[in-house]
């Protein structure tokens, strides 16, 4: 339903938690956030009622270490009941790494009883997961590619529709991609966003540019932009036009 996700100098939670309010309009059963810690774990708080409650149970994580980086979630269920299990971020098995999904993956049956009969487990009955288990298998795999190269080789068995924000636990690097469902980059003082509506991230951006199917996106710095399969420049430096917001 609405996604958000962010890599900036304050704890990202100040930036996750309002801008999934701001989501709210949209309507959702269901909410959650993953953040990195500095010391390469990761906390992950979700919930069935309002995000207030994500506030509730990330103050009571007071050992954890929050960084600027994370993703969020409000979900409109299309497959799995409306549980905590089934509410986002999902990770794999080993939790290399947490996931956030807009959008409906069509051909989650097979690849789900693919990755079962590889010996994954799965937490969950939400046609999501199976993203999060397509990219351990690459990262794990005996060809490992990297984060990056996973992320490509998994959206290659897709199919349906996805905005995906994929952040890893030990390095908190995050990406986006999409395909037929809306996300746009944001670039501020503060850090960079991603966002499935600007209306999310609006009160701290400067400037933002909407993302194109099969574009893939790191959200570091610099900011890495990849369209088509080849590494551009920055938007900025190519001199694109950014919209300003
Ligand atoms: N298909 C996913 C689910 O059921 C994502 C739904 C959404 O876009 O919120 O959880």
């Amino acid at each position: 339903c609405g996604i958000v996700g962010c890599t900036t100098t304050e704890r990202a939670d100040r930036y996750l938690l309002p801008a999934l309010q701001a989501l709210e309009y949209r309507g959702y059963d269901s909410v959650g956030v993953a953040i990195a810690t500095t010391d390469g774990t990761v906390t992950t708080v979700r919930s069935i009622n309002r995000i207030g409650d994500l506030t509730a149970q990330l103050e009571a994580r007071t050992g954890a270490r929050l960084s600027g980086t994370g993703i969020g979630h409000t979900r409109w269920a299309t497959h799995g009941d409306v549980t905590e299990a089934n509410a986002h971020p999902h990770q794999d098995c080993d939790g290399l790494v947490s996931v956030v999904h807009n959008g409906i993956i069509e051909n989650a049956d097979v690849l789900r009883a693919e990755l079962i009969a590889e010996g994954h487990r799965f937490s969950s009955g939400v046609d999501s997961e199976v993203i999060c288990h397509l990219i351990e298998q690459s990262l794990v795999g005996a060809s490992d590619s990297g984060l990056q190269g996973a992320i490509e080789s998994c959206v290659r068995r897709l199919e349906g529709s996805w905005a995906i924000l994929v952040m890893e636990t030990s390095t908190g690097r995050l990406f986006a991609t999409t395909h037929r469902a809306p996300l746009l980059v944001a670039s501020s003082d503060n850090g960079h966003f991603v966002a499935s509506d600007v209306t999310a991230i609006a009160p701290w951006i400067t400037a933002f540019r909407v993302m194109s199917d099969g574009d893939l996106v790191e959200l570091g710095s610099p900011l890495r932009w990849i369209a088509g399969g080849v590494e551009v420049a920055p938007p900025e430096a190519l001199g694109l036009s950014w919209s300003s917001s």
